[in-house]
């Protein structure tokens, strides 16, 4: 069995475990986060079966991707990364999920797009829960009203989505996106990596983006 398998299978038992005790989580889904890597590293968990794939850069994604998924149908690929609107049109067209809404601007354009190409997409909203100046994602004083805007473009929103700040731990930030992400009723919660995965699943994470603990170090 190829590595990058064995190491999926891993993290999912491990979740089992550190979890089986805990009452009302649900199983999270595993984006396996495959940007930089290429397609030797990614059939093998395609062939296993896996279905839910995340990319942060559209251009790379479209190379990697365009073919594959149009003859699986099955896969369902994550935008994670920050999206310029001058690429929305490209993101529409490839991904079913765009994890990185921030702004009314752009919320407004995938919405748009989306009618012209008669496709949908569900996206979450990024939350800057840092408060960070270097970083994508929405004030959280904001989010409800980008939520309520959102809303009256009937654009699909599954839930709330963040990166949490590098330097610290992430569990209090992780508490804070439950409890925004319950006040607003999501059905989805998009947090944790490879570092900090059980801490979002105990904050009731439906989403873990896990890259290099599938497939290896990035360059
Ligand atoms: C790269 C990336 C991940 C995965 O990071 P790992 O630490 O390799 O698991 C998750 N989310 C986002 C937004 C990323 O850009």
């Amino acid at each position: 069995m190829h590595q990058v398998v064995q190491n999926l299978i891993s993290i999912k038992e491990e979740i089992k475990q550190n979890l089986s005790d805990s009452k009302d989580y649900k199983v999270p889904k595993i984006i396996a986060v495959s940007k930089t890597f290429g397609m030797d590293k990614i059939l093998p968990l395609i062939e296993y079966g896996h279905q839910d794939f995340g990319e942060n850069k559209v251009q790379e994604a479209i190379e990697k991707w365009s073919v594959i998924k149009s003859d699986k149908n099955n896969i369902k690929l994550h935008l994670i990364g920050g999206l310029q609107t001058n690429k929305v049109k490209l993101a529409v067209q490839l991904f079913d999920y765009i994890h990185s809404v921030d702004s009314e601007k752009l919320a407004k354009k995938i919405s748009n797009e989306q009618q012209k190409q008669n496709k949908k997409v569900r996206v979450f909203i990024q939350v800057n829960i840092g408060n960070e100046e270097q970083k994508f994602g929405v004030n959280k004083l904001s989010v409800s009203n980008l939520y309520s805007y959102c809303k009256t473009l009937n654009l699909d929103v599954a839930g709330l989505m963040c990166i949490p700040p590098l330097n610290k731990p992430s569990e209090t930030f992780f508490k804070e996106m439950n409890e925004m992400n319950k006040k607003l009723n999501f059905e989805d919660l998009s947090m944790g990596m490879s570092s900090d995965y059980l801490d979002a699943i105990k904050n009731s994470a439906t989403y873990v983006r896990i890259g290099s603990n599938i497939f290896g170090k990035r360059n």
